[in-house]
């Protein structure tokens, strides 16, 4: 039987209703107390690493994770990890890039109901996760209402019901039914996971809306080494008068930030070169594009390269290197 470590970090699942609104209190140990037949599927030992609503996790965070990860990674044949919804999809992006290649199943889940309420997700998540987690389906992944998601394809989709997350611009790795995986895709792995543990934390995200205030870019690029701006549709730039996004962008990529330009639209992804608004930007070196890519991914992938380098050409590399099927799309195109 497979040996199993659950690393609790909080969230709903572990939540109970206090005066001022749910709070993560109940420990990984008595999550397992509430599903008893999980004896039946593998053996389970458990560490409370934390016990945060997921809104206060952090790239801190994320670090802690990992090297709880590696510390225990041979002792263990998979890892759950109960965490909050709201930046579970940050937490498995993160976790693809600095636990790459694992062999090992390592398996984020969660629920929107507390495990402890009449009606919950959180039991039959929290079983899934051990299924998932005592499979051959190897790598970071994250396991919700009977499917598995690659880890740097989650996107959180709805606040309240229980289908909670989707897989963006990439299929399911499988799906459970009944207590039974069903897998579809096994992510490639090494014989050894490579674990990374540095990251630089300064990357900025600026979601555009018509009528933006340019100085906002400024604003945001002063403070960091990489800004993602979410424009709309295929991506662009706004063009208007008092209004210069395209030459602010091109003065802090020349200082050496870096700019990479995704889309608010959920499928299907950026294409830059189709319109005159984005066009001139695939010309600018320092601003890349995100494709396929979730923002999540996108976000996390940053924070891990430059965590790395600071070369410019060394992070287009790496950012357009894909890792865990992140981006599809060749750079080349
Ligand atoms: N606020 C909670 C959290 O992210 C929501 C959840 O877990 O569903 O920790």
């Amino acid at each position: 039987m497979k040996k199993i470590l659950l690393i609790g970090t909080g969230g709903t699942i572990a939540s109970q209703l206090t005066a001022d609104g749910l709070a993560p209190e109940l420990t990984s140990e008595q999550l397992l107390a509430q599903i008893p037949s999980i004896s039946e599927i593998c053996r389970v030992e458990s560490v409370q690493l934390l016990n945060l609503d997921s809104t206060n996790i952090a790239p801190k965070h994320w670090l802690r994770m990992v090297r709880c990860i590696r510390k225990h990674y041979k002792d263990y044949d998979g890892f759950v990890l109960t965490h909050g919804t709201d930046t579970m999809a940050y937490t498995a992006a993160a976790l693809s890039y600095l636990i790459q290649q694992s062999p090992k199943p390592i398996v984020l889940t969660g629920a929107q109901k507390p495990i402890g309420f009449d009606v919950t997700d959180s039991k039959a998540n929290l079983k899934d996760a051990f299924r998932v987690a005592s499979s051959d389906m190897p790598g970071v992944s994250l396991v919700f209402n009977g499917k598995v998601i690659l880890g740097t394809r989650a996107q959180k989709i709805r606040s309240k019901s229980f289908e909670a997350f989707s897989s963006i611009n990439y299929p399911a790795l499988g799906v459970l039914r009944d207590g039974v995986l069903l897998p579809y895709i096994r992510q490639e792995c090494s014989p050894e996971p490579v674990f990374y543990e540095a990251l630089d934390t300064r990357v900025s995200l600026l979601k555009l809306i018509p009528g933006t205030d340019p100085a906002l870019l400024d604003f945001l690029l002063e403070r960091s080494d990489a800004l993602v701006i979410e424009s709309f549709g295929v991506g662009g730039l706004p063009e208007y008068e008092g209004a210069d996004f395209c030459g602010s962008v091109c003065r802090w990529t020349e200082r050496g930030r870096l700019v990479v330009l995704t889309t608010q639209v959920q499928n299907e992804g950026s294409d830059l070169g189709v319109y005159h608004v984005g066009h001139r930007l695939k010309a600018v070196p320092g601003v890349l594009e995100a494709f396929d890519m979730t923002t999540e991914a996108v976000t996390a992938k940053l924070m891990w390269i430059l965590g790395q380098t600071r070369d410019a050409q060394q992070a287009q590399r790496l950012f357009y290197a894909p890792v865990a099927h992140d981006i599809l799309w060749p750079a080349e195109r």
